[in-house]
């Protein structure tokens, strides 16, 4: 049995609704087959007052195993470093969560918020908020960058806004059942097995993103988002392409740009208002390149690819 405790800070829930919709596990596979016993969460935990303070003490004291404590939302400093606009069973939550590492065998920072502040650190930030071991792209966090937990590792991080509901399930299985201090996590902490490949791979306008055959509206059924409306697939980590959305589709899929929400400068509000949606240039080329390609080299390839393109690549992808 591997006991798990899960809290929220700065949050909208999101993460919760997304774990509670998972698959593949599913929550209720995760107690009913492979040992998760879930101590206390935000949607599920039965004890309220002082029963709930009663278990969190039974917990930081040691009395009680916590294998797995899952954090969602931002840690909340307002105001004036202090955390007393987010108290929780009697005292700011910062400091159940400073508490809570310390004992844990292993942390889960599980969303934006939690991983690097998400929403509400962004700038002016006027919760003081933290995600647990990054603030934006900046390693430390609240946790501070040298934090490991019991098991040495340091915090995992699972981002997304909200993080795929089968991403967080399978990480916690994988913790459950021993398999934690093998994690392969990468500069932001966050598990290889998800988060290495762009999410333009498996992306069904990969031949117009190719061809340079540009979709100028949402939902178009045809062509790359790249080009007018701002898609960050190449310059994205997740596998939303791969570990599809309610086992059946993606953003771009249908024909929404991704937002980079796996990455830590989300949600990007340095552009300027109502371009989010607009691809960014500079003298005709994007600003913000796909990954590993330089712009003499794009420029190049896109106007023999335009050149090129078949006839095949300007039809309707889902004519039946
Ligand atoms: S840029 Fe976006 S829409 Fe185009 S192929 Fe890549 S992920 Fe798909
Ligand atoms: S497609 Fe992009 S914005 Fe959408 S969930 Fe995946 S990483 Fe986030």
């Amino acid at each position: 049995m591997a006991n798990l405790l899960w809290l929220q800070g700065g949050a909208c829930s999101g993460n919760t609704m997304s774990f509670l919709n998972a698959e593949e596990p599913s929550a209720c596979d995760l107690v009913t087959d492979f040992g998760v016993n879930v101590l206390w969460h935000p949607s599920l935990g039965l004890e309220l007052g002082e029963n709930l303070k009663k278990l969190l003490n039974a917990l930081t004291s040691g009395q009680m195993p916590l294998d797995i404590f899952v954090f969602e939302g931002t840690v909340v400093n307002a105001p004036n470093g202090t955390g007393e606009w987010n108290r929780f069973a009697g005292r700011p939550m910062r400091d159940w969560v400073s508490d809570l590492s310390k004992v844990a065998n292993f942390v889960v920072a599980v969303g934006d918020c939690a991983t690097w502040g998400g929403i509400p650190a962004t700038a002016p930030n006027p919760s003081e908020s933290q995600g647990l071991q990054f603030l934006k792209r900046n390693q430390g966090g609240f946790l501070g960058k040298d934090y490991k937990s019991k098991a040495g590792l340091p915090v995992i991080n699972i981002p997304g806004c909200p993080a795929h509901p089968d991403w967080i399930t399978q990480i916690v299985v994988a913790v459950a059942t021993g398999r934690g201090a093998d994690l392969k996590l990468d500069e932001f902490q966050r598990p290889k097995t998800f988060f290495t490949s762009f999410t333009q791979t498996g992306c069904t306008r990969n031949m117009h993103f190719a061809y340079k055959v540009s979709a100028t509206e949402f939902g178009q059924r045809k062509g790359c988002l790249f080009y007018d409306l701002g898609c960050r697939g190449p310059m994205t980590h997740s596998p939303c392409n791969r570990v599809l959305w309610n086992r059946q589709s993606s953003k771009t899929r249908a024909g929404m740009p991704c937002m980079g929400c796996t990455e830590p400068e989300f949600p990007f509000f340095d552009l300027a208002p109502g371009t989010v949606f607009k691809t960014q240039t500079v003298m005709g080329v994007p600003k913000d390149m796909p990954s590993g390609v330089d712009k003499t080299g794009y420029i190049k390839l896109t106007a023999a690819a335009k050149a090129a393109s078949p006839r095949w690549a300007e039809e309707d992808i889902f004519v039946v």
